[in-house]
C-alpha cells in the first residue's frame, strides 16, 4: 500500500525525503516542515517521531536524523514518519516559541487551518502526520541553561498500554492533562502518544542523545516494527514536582547531577557570593530523584535551580 502525506508518495520498501509546506516568509521564501518516511517491505503499524516543536530544543533532532539514515525499510515492519524540525520558525531563531506570532506550538494543536503560522503548522502536522499514525513519539528538551534527566512524559488519562508500555525507560513521569500539546490531541484521536524530555535545550549532548536513541530503538522492537528482543525494565514512575528556588542572587554551584537520588536535607549545591565570599547552602526538602538542574551559573533570587520529583 502506498502513503501518501501532502505530495509525498512513499512505495512499500522505500525510504523518502520530503517536507511539508505551510506558508511563506516576507521574502516568499517557502516555510517548510521537513520530513522523512520510511515504508517497510512488510505490514506493522506506523510510528511518528517528532521533535523541536520548541524551536531550541535539538537533541531530539540529532535523534531523527540518526533514525532516519540508520533504519532499512527492508527491515521494517509498518511505517516510521519522521519531523525532525517540527517548528522551523523556532528553530533558526534558536529559541522555543515562534518569533513571528509568539505562540508555543506545544500549545496550538490540532491546530488551525486559518489561524496564525504557528496554528497553521500545528493544523498541517496533525492532520499529514499524526492522524494516519498508530503511536507516537514527541522529544523535548529542558528549557535552555536548564538540563532534564531522560525521562517519558505521561499523562494521567493515557491508555493503559502506554503506561505500561516503558520497559528501557529508568523514569516515567505521570502529569495531569496540557490542552493543546501534541501528545494530548494524539491520544484524543486514539494515537497512543507519549514525550521524551532529554538533556538541555540549545544543546547537542551524546549522553542523552544516546540514551534516547536506545529507549526508542527498544520501543520499536517492543511494537515488532524492527526485530529484536525488547530490554525489560520496571521504570521508577515519578508523580510530585517540587521546585527548589535559590535564596539568594550569586553563582550556582551544583553538588549533584540529574538522576541522582537524594534524601532529605541532602546538599544539592551551593550559591556563592563573589563580593562577600559568603556561601549559602542549597538543601532538598524531601527525599526524591533530582529531575532537572540549572546549568548557568549566574542565578538571581527566587530562580528555579533544582527539581525533584518524587
Ligand atoms: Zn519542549
Amino acid at each position: 500500500m502506498k502513503i501518501i502525506i501532502d505530495q509525498i508518495k512513499v512505495p512499500p520498501g522505500k525510504k523518502v525525503r520530503g517536507a511539508l509546506k505551510v506558508g511563506e516568509l516576507p521574502d516568499t521564501s517557502e516555510i517548510m516542515i521537513p520530513v522523512t518516511i520510511i515504508n517497510g517491505t512488510k505490514k506493522g503499524p506506523t510510528l511518528a517521531i517528532i521533535s523541536s516543536v520548541h524551536g531550541n530544543e535539538v537533541n531530539g533532532a540529532e535523534v531523527c536524523f540518526r533514525i532516519a539514515n540508520s533504519i532499512n525499510p527492508e527491515n521494517l515492519s509498518g511505517k516510521i514518519i519522521i519531523v525532525p524540525i517540527a517548528n522551523p520558525l523556532a528553530y533558526n531563531s534558536r529559541i522555543r516559541k515562534t518569533p513571528q506570532d509568539e505562540k508555543d506550538m506545544n500549545r496550538c494543536f490540532p491546530g488551525n487551518k486559518e489561524g496564525s503560522i504557528t496554528q497553521k503548522m500545528a493544523y498541517t502536522l496533525y492532520n499529514n502526520v499524526i492522524k494516519g499514525s498508530d503511536f507516537l513519539i514527541d522529544i523535548h528538551s529542558g528549557s535552555k541553561s536548564f538540563r532534564m534527566v531522560n525521562f517519558a512524559k505521561i499523562f494521567d488519562e493515557s491508555d493503559s498500554f502506554i503506561k505500561s508500555k516503558f520497559f528501557g525507560f529508568k523514569f516515567v513521569k505521570v502529569r495531569t492533562t496540557l490542552e493543546g500539546s501534541l501528545t494530548h490531541s494524539a491520544n484524543e484521536s486514539g494515537v497512543k502518544s507519549f514525550c521524551i524530555e532529554t538533556g538541555e535545550g540549545g544543546r547537542l549532548e551524546e549522553e542523552f542523545i544516546s540514551e534516547t536513541l536506545t529507549n526508542i530503538i527498544n520501543f520499536m522492537k517492543y511494537l515488532k516494527i524492527i526485530e529484536g528482543v525488547p530490554k525489560s525494565m520496571e521504570p521508577i514512575f515519578l508523580y510530585n514536582e517540587e521546585r527548589i528556588l535559590s535564596p539568594k542572587g550569586g553563582l550556582l554551584v551544583p553538588n549533584v547531577d540529574v538522576g541522582q537520588k537524594v534524601r532529605k536535607r541532602t546538599v544539592l549545591g551551593e550559591i556563592h557570593n563573589p563580593f562577600t565570599g559568603e556561601k549559602e547552602v542549597i538543601k532538598s526538602n524531601s527525599e526524591g530523584w533530582v529531575v532537572g538542574i540549572k546549568r548557568e551559573p549566574q542565578t538571581y533570587t527566587g530562580e528555579k535551580t533544582f527539581l525533584i520529583y518524587h
